[in-house]
């Protein structure tokens, strides 16, 4: 499978009988996947989203909106249990042309992509719980 590195965003092959979870990027030699939200930015994005074989669930926040604020370590705690799934983070205020691209009208919105399409997307405030309720009803939708 292709993981795009967490830290460089050079595109890594993990071979079939290896964990994504243990592979070095062989561009930077640091751990290629990583299991906290990795902000992505205009440049960094379609990248990230398309050529990752694991879905990409992306935060879309805003540093002055309260939602996003209780959000955030919601978010974080999830991603640190879900070790089959990317999590990053855009924020809406400086990636401007991946917010209107993926049109955001009311943030926080969580959207879930796989290879660069948008599977489902939730706005508002979660719980633990149902954050990850509606990730497992994505993933069911890949199959
Ligand atoms: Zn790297």
């Amino acid at each position: 499978m292709h993981i795009v590195c967490s830290q460089c965003f050079a595109i890594n092959r993990i071979p079939e009988d290896k964990s994504h979870t243990q592979a070095k990027c062989g561009k930077c030699q640091q751990a290629a996947y990583c299991l906290s939200p990795i902000e992505l930015s205009d440049s960094s994005f379609y990248r990230f989203i398309e050529k990752n074989d694991l879905p990409v669930v992306v935060d879309f926040w805003a540093s002055w909106c309260g939602p996003c604020k209780a959000m955030a370590p919601v978010f974080k705690a999830v991603a640190g249990q879900s070790d089959s799934l990317l999590f990053a983070k855009v924020n809406t205020e400086e990636a401007q042309k991946v917010s209107t691209d993926a049109q955001i009208r009311s943030i926080p919105t969580i959207i879930f992509f796989h290879k660069g399409k948008e599977i489902d997307r939730m706005s508002g405030g979660l719980s633990q719980a149902q954050l990850k309720t509606w990730l497992l009803q994505c993933v069911q939708k890949l199959s």
